[in-house]
């Protein structure tokens, strides 16, 4: 894959990149592993003061670095601004709590003892380079939930980012080393995929962490594995959404529209799986399926647009085939199901629901990463559960009901790694995210993020 900016809206390559040669990545390499050996010394208040400089920088530029975004992948300029300023609240909350998450741990008293220690503890030490293999949906955010969580536990940070990402890949870089850190305490390198395993195997570099398909996952867990080094996955989704008997339809419906078209359905954490119960099952489709007609697909760069296009041609290409799938065999087509007719240039798909779904079709159990929605009837919870569990992913989840009872079932039935209810997934810097299953292990955001890259230290006095 070229290293490109090529505009999802037109087609055009506008900006392309030459990829860092060997040497380059060497040198790279060798800054981040000399940065790391002093950085690692230095002390939370020091490293908050820098983390606070980079998110004022990055509030300054909102307007801009959004532009950026959706001139390389599509988003809707709102939704970029509204990413970028979600990067700025996380960068303050690990700056404002990394001290306190990582505060020394005191063991029980009587395990102190039993242990024949006069005292022990449980000290946090950062764990050296990390390489974070990224993907091009959320090109700031996904990145600085990573880095801001690491760069205050003292370690250091590699960006593999998206091909497709290079200009807010290289805005990253700069915000960093503008905001004070350190040379090689945050680079980006430009390379294709093929460089990661490299780079990974270096001695220099301590542990991994990805976002992005299965495949890619794997590719990087195998090599991580290989070499004994940490790694955190955050893969794929196929997010149910249950609306079950007595749910609030109305709220169900218009959140149901947002959870599954935000970002132009290019989110892991988006529902994609609408399973309603058949007492809600008619009112809440004629509701979603309104919702999903009424929204305004076209150019990114425009206020009003809640869709633009996809990321990619292949992108596109990959769900119309999922799409096309589900059609030849059997599937309903209660809205969309096409390109918009209207939008000749661009990678624009219509905001869709599929219905009648069954085991043999491929979107049943794919993650579909565009606005395409299915729906499904059940009778019963039970039968809810099930079909939600039906799927080789569990990152997040979403239940909507009134019904206490439902709400523990679901909390202790459904397989994945958040349950949100009577709302929409999103993710918050205190929430631990990450998922079950296929979607990946290990967690980021809050303090579960900020361990995953430590080395927890047991220290015993005799
Ligand atoms: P990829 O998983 O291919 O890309 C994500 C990152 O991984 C990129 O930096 C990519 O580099 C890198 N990468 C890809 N293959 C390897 C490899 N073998 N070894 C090391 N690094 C690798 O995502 P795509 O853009 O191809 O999207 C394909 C599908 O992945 C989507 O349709 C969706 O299902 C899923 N996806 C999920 C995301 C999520 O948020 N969980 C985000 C993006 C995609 P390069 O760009 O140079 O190939």
């Amino acid at each position: 894959m070229p290293i490109a900016t090529v505009n999802p809206a037109t087609g055009e390559t506008t900006k392309t990149f030459d990829a860092l040669t060997p040497d380059e990545v060497e040198r790279r390499l060798a800054a981040a592993d000399d940065a790391y050996r002093q950085y690692r010394l230095t002390g939370f208040h020091h490293r908050a003061h820098l983390l606070e400089r980079a998110a004022d920088l990055l509030e300054e530029d909102i307007d801009p670095v959004a532009r950026t975004m959706t001139l390389e992948m599509g988003k809707p300029v709102k939704a970029a601004r509204a990413e970028a300023a979600k990067c700025v609240k996380a960068m303050r909350w690990y700056a404002a709590h990394a001290e306190a998450l990582l505060a020394d741990e005191e063991p029980a008293r009587a395990d102190v003892e039993d242990s024949g220690a006069t005292r022990a503890r449980v000290h946090y030490r950062p764990i050296g380079v990390v390489l974070a293999v990224m993907p091009w949906n959320f090109p700031l955010w996904q990145v600085v939930r990573f880095a801001a969580p690491a760069l205050m536990a003292g370690n250091v940070g590699l960006l593999k980012h998206a091909s497709n990402v290079p200009q807010t890949a290289l805005y990253l870089e700069e915000l960093f080393r503008r905001a004070g850190f350190p040379e090689g305490c945050f680079q980006t390198l430009l390379v294709g995929s093929a460089a990661v395993e490299g780079i990974l195997r270096d001695p220099r570099v301590a542990a991994a962490t990805l976002t992005g398909s299965e495949p890619a996952g794997r590719a990087v867990a195998s090599v991580a594995g290989d070499e004994v080094k940490k790694t955190v996955l955050e893969l794929g989704g196929s997010d149910p959404y249950l609306v079950l008997s007595g749910a609030e339809v109305d709220r169900a419906a218009a959140t149901a529209v947002t959870a599954r078209v935000q970002n132009n359905g290019q989110s892991c954490i988006a529902a994609k799986r609408f399973i309603v119960h058949t007492d809600v099952h008619d009112a809440f489709r004629e509701r979603f399926v309104a919702g999903m007609r009424e929204l305004t697909v076209g150019d990114p760069m425009s206020e009003d647009t809640d869709v633009g296009p996809l990321a990619s041609e292949q992108g596109r290409k990959d769900l119309e085939e999922l799409v096309d799938d589900a059609v030849a065999k059997g599937a309903t087509v209660l809205c969309g199901g096409r390109r918009p007719e209207r939008l000749d240039s661009g990678w624009y798909y219509e905001p869709t629901v599929l219905t009648d779904i069954t085991e043999a079709m491929r979107i049943h159990r794919e993650e579909a990463f565009g606005p395409v929605a299915t729906l499904y009837r059940v009778d019963s919870l039970d039968e809810a559960l099930t079909l939600a569990n039906d799927s080789p992913f569990g990152l997040s989840s979403n239940v909507w009901t009134r019904d206490e009872d439902e709400m523990a079932r679901c909390v202790r039935d459904l397989q994945a790694g958040g349950v949100f209810i009577n709302g929409m997934t999103a993710s918050h810097p205190g929430l631990p995210f990450g998922g079950a299953k296929r979607s990946g292990y290990g967690r980021e955001l809050a303090g579960h993020g900020i361990r995953e890259f430590c080395n927890p230290t047991t220290v015993w006095y005799g």
